[in-house]
């Protein structure tokens, strides 16, 4: 009702550099569609230091760009042909291998030298023993991962997991072993443990504020990575990436506070230099692969829950920013009103609220968030193209029809199975 009127406001009110009528306005931003005056108010904060601002501007290229090939490829279907990776990707994979080559190598020598080393050499095995043992890519446990967040397993969700099997077949992969659910407005995937255990993380911020087949095809997308590798070529590349930045930090020149800091500085400026040079060439590898991942993750959504479906979850993503301050709001709200009862309820009612601020915003909204997308050309983080490309490719072109459609009776038995966790996790989000 409020919102009504405040529209109305803001359509009395005239744009001062056109004279056209305002749109928007009350609990969002009034901006002018026919000039775009106001459009981004809060305008792109622009990252500091060198290194990210020419990541940034790599990232645009390379979302635009990318944007271009798939589009000129036929549309998406153009897109879903080469699915294989691309040659940055693969060049990727191979410095990453290279990378813990060294570390083998290392491990190698070191042995070698203990075992077969004579008067001292033995005991200099033990460094670059030591050296490999650091170096040496750490798998994360899946109990150790999930042991301060809630989480969902076969036996606690058969229909979820039934749903999720599905998802995974049509998209050609296989279900995950278990689901960590937390407060983010975001959804993502990876493997963890030695066994390699796939696990999927369902940000309530996000869940909760999607229609029940914007869900699937949020679960396509992310299923999508697992089909791709996306997150087995993931795991290599980061595991090389840490063991670069431990390199890093160990060649790191010295203060030169004598001759022997100089000499020792100017000994490792040539494998700092090289380590400093794989990891550039390894970022800029990456970021048009994860770039790339990312679009035919979305062409995985729009087979699976329909493109006007995974069309829906890119405007969902697009508003991110007021669904974290719609969780923040309830944060806020819970600090001043502490006692037992009223707390409960605000637990309750917290998912429900959410949702409907999230239905509540305005078409006029996405459609100004769609232009700050194209005003500033790049996404909040560079490893995903700009949110607006991703929807324009989403919403343009032939429409794919779901191939697995959530119908009322089953969404609610779905639903019933997030319960506990929702709960949980709302009593966490309202405890600040
Ligand atoms: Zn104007
Ligand atoms: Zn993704």
């Amino acid at each position: 009702m409020t919102e009504a009127i405040d529209e109305r406001r803001a359509a009395d009110t005239a744009c001062p550099d056109c004279g056209t009528a305002l749109t928007g306005g009350g609990a969002y931003v009034a901006w002018c569609a026919g000039c775009g005056w106001n459009t981004d108010p809060g305008a792109a904060e622009e990252p500091t230091g060198r290194i990210e601002q020419a990541r940034r501007r790599l990232a645009r290229r390379y979302g635009e760009q990318l944007f271009a090939d798939l589009t000129a490829a036929g549309g998406r279907d153009g897109a879903t042909g080469r699915t294989g990776r691309s040659g940055s990707a693969l060049l990727a994979s191979g410095l990453a291998l290279a990378v813990h080559g060294i570390t083998l190598a290392l491990l190698a020598g070191g042995i070698a030298m203990i075992v077969a080393g004579e008067g001292l050499v033995p005991f200099l095995g033990a460094v670059p023993l030591v050296v490999a043992l650091v170096l040496r890519p750490r798998f994360g446990s899946l109990r150790k991962e999930t042991a301060d967040r809630p989480v969902l397993r076969r036996p606690d969700a058969p229909e979820l997991f039934a749903l999720l099997d599905e998802v995974a077949g049509a998209v050609g992969t296989t279900g995950v072993a278990a689901v960590v659910v937390d407060a983010d407005v975001n959804a993502s995937v990876h493997t963890c443990g030695v066994r390699q255990r796939r696990v999927l993380t369902v940000g309530l911020g996000l869940w909760e504020a999607l229609a029940p087949q914007e869900r699937i095809a949020l679960l396509g997308h992310e299923f999508g990575h697992y089909a791709h590798h996306d997150t087995r070529h993931l795991l290599l590349v980061s595991h090389a990436f840490r063991s670069l930045d431990t390199w890093a930090y160990a060649l790191a020149p010295q203060p030169s506070a004598s001759l022997l800091d100089d000499l020792v500085n100017l000994s490792t400026a040539l494998p700092r230099l090289a380590v400093e040079g794989v990891t550039t060439l390894l970022d800029h590898l990456t970021l048009r692969g994860s770039q790339r991942s990312e679009y035919l993750a979305d062409e995985a959504a729009a087979r699976v829950g329909g493109s006007k479906a995974a069309a829906g979850v890119t405007d969902r993503l697009l508003c991110a920013e007021i669904l974290v301050g719609s969780l923040r709001r309830e944060t806020i709200a819970a600090r001043t009103r502490r006692n037992g009862s009223r707390h409960e309820d605000a637990v309750e009612g917290l998912w429900r609220r959410h949702a409907e601020r999230a239905a509540a915003v305005p078409a006029s909204e996405y459609e100004r968030l769609r232009r700050v997308g194209e005003l500033r050309g790049h996404s909040v983080d560079s490893t995903h193209p700009p949110t607006h490309l991703r929807h324009r490719l989403l919403s343009g072109g032939e429409e794919h029809a779901p191939r697995v459609e959530l119908d009322a009776e089953r969404a609610a038995r779905v639903d019933a199975e997030f319960d506990e966790v929702r709960r949980l996790v709302a009593r966490e989000l309202l405890r600040g």
